[in-house]
């Protein structure tokens, strides 16, 4: 399997990356006029504001556009590009996990999976439930164990 590709957070993007570690999808609220707004950024783009809070969304949205990119070998990967339910205005890409290719205007749902113990990449699915409430949590798939010895007793 090829090594996936390491984003490389900046100042306005390190705290995402840091909160989909923990499986949140969340995404930057402007304090002056409530401006929802993704990827994150350093000011408001409506009211020039700078002040913002990190706030956690379903992270559920629908199939906009696709790209296969072919590889020489194996299967190919396609790259979607989801309109969020919660950010309308914003559109998010990553990886297609479903099952064949996606449909234009079907749901889908973030996949949250941990490489490493830095690096959590979010891909998509297909979600046949539809609604995404933040109590269903993210589909997780978690590839590295977790499970540690708590140490000393032999
Ligand atoms: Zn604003």
């Amino acid at each position: 399997m090829p090594a996936p590709t390491r984003p490389t957070p900046d100042r306005d993007s390190r705290e995402w990356w840091e909160r989909v570690a923990l499986g949140e999808f969340a995404v930057q609220e402007c304090e002056g006029c409530g401006l929802r707004r993704f990827p994150s950024r350093a000011f408001c783009v409506r009211c020039r504001g700078e002040g913002r809070r990190w706030v956690a969304i379903r992270p559920v949205g629908t199939v906009e556009s696709w790209v296969v990119s072919h590889r020489p070998f194996g299967q190919g990967e396609i790259v979607v590009t989801i309109r969020l339910d919660e950010v309308p205005d914003a559109v998010v890409h990553g990886s297609w996990e479903g099952t064949g290719e996606p449909e234009g205007g079907s749901r889908a749902r973030a996949v949250f999976t941990a490489v490493d113990d830095t690096l959590t990449l979010v891909g998509w699915r297909e979600d046949h439930g539809a609604t995404g409430t933040l109590e269903d949590g993210p589909l997780a798939t978690r590839s590295v164990s977790d499970v540690r010895s708590s140490g000393g007793a032999g």
